[in-house]
């Protein structure tokens, strides 16, 4: 059994590393955020360091769980690559950007070691119960033989989507897909509620009609009806993946004048509510702009 690092103990990154310790695998855990690497190993008796060169000594396969690519790519080559045994495996799960992922590939191969992109979806509810869907790319079919039964105990659906960098291309381009979705729904209800509809049960509707997304069903009512708020993937995050997908489209030479529009509105999101929002609180952007807030019951009163 491989022992694993496992770098980036945050909303996504702690249950899946919960799962792995679960399975019984060897593990070190790192973090940035002081205490939460001490936390996760006193609460399943794994090992914990602040220092990456040791965390990568005790392991044969590293997962970075990190906000994005820059910061694997910081992480892996200043600290964890140069204390790595040659022929060991860098596992990325971080939503990363697909270009910046060849060139750590290329980088890491110089090395001796091997990278893997897998990023996730399916947020932190899958996380915790190990049914993620992960997009595995890498030329390196052994490397990849090597990560997917650390993959099968965190995800359900894992797909190869091909070379190094195309499992971030492909969930870069389904959140594009998501946040269109979801910011499309909350357009229908701004509408719909201004009209005298009620909002709570428009989703009923939608859910049972062709309108039905990800968003209706499993974002709707629990975060932005609820004003929770809470699903515990950042509006930056978000941001960050649309950016990522827009420039796929501007490097390979798609017009994407619809992503245009929609990235532009999350920018917009980002800039009034901050990184630290939760993404479904980009409905605030809506409702700022009708002064009508989205409440099970909202009112045409809000017209007023
Ligand atoms: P998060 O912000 O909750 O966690 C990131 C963690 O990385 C934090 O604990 C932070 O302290 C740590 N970190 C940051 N810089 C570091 C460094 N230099 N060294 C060590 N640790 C460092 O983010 P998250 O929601 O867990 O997301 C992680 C990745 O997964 C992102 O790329 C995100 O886009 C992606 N993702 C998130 C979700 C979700 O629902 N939250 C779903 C799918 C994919």
């Amino acid at each position: 059994m491989d022992r694993i690092g496992f770098i980036g103990l945050g909303q996504m990154g702690w249950p899946m590393a919960r799962r792995l310790a679960e399975a019984g695998y060897s593990l070190t855990v790192a973090d940035a955020a002081p205490g939460v690497a001490d936390r996760f190993a006193a609460e399943f008796k794994t090992s914990a360091t602040a220092d990456m060169a040791v965390l990568a000594k005790a392991s044969d396969v590293v997962i970075t769980m990190l906000p994005d690519g820059k910061i694997v790519r910081k992480v892996v080559l200043d600290a964890v690559a140069p204390a790595l045994a040659k022929g060991s495996v860098v596992l990325d799960m971080s939503s990363s950007a697909p270009i910046g992922t060849r060139e750590l590939g290329e980088d890491l191969v110089k090395l001796g070691l091997a990278l893997v992109d897998a990023p996730v979806s399916g947020g932190v509810p899958r996380a915790k119960d190990g049914t993620l869907a992960i997009m595995i790319g890498g030329e390196d079919k052994a490397a990849i033989a090597r990560c997917r039964p650390l993959l099968e105990k965190m995800g359900q659906s894992l797909f190869e989507t091909g070379p190094l960098g195309s499992g971030h291309a492909m969930k870069a381009l389904n959140n594009y897909v998501s946040a269109a979705g979801l910011i499309a729904s909350i357009e229908a209800l701004q509408i719909g509620a201004r009209f005298g509809l009620s909002p709570d049960a428009m989703v009923d509707v939608l859910n049972a009609s062709t309108g039905r997304n990800n968003s209706t069903e499993k974002k709707l009512k629990q975060y932005v009806l609820s004003r929770q708020f809470n699903s515990g993937f950042g509006l930056g995050l978000m941001e960050k993946d649309l950016r990522t997908a827009l420039d796929l489209a501007h490097q390979t030479g798609i017009q994407a004048p619809f992503g245009d529009a929609c990235v532009e509105l999350w920018q917009k999101a980002y800039a009034d509510l901050g990184a630290g929002a939760d993404h479904t609180a980009v409905a605030q952007l809506w409702e700022k702009l009708n002064n009508l807030e989205l409440t099970p019951a909202a009112k045409k009163q809000a017209a007023e």
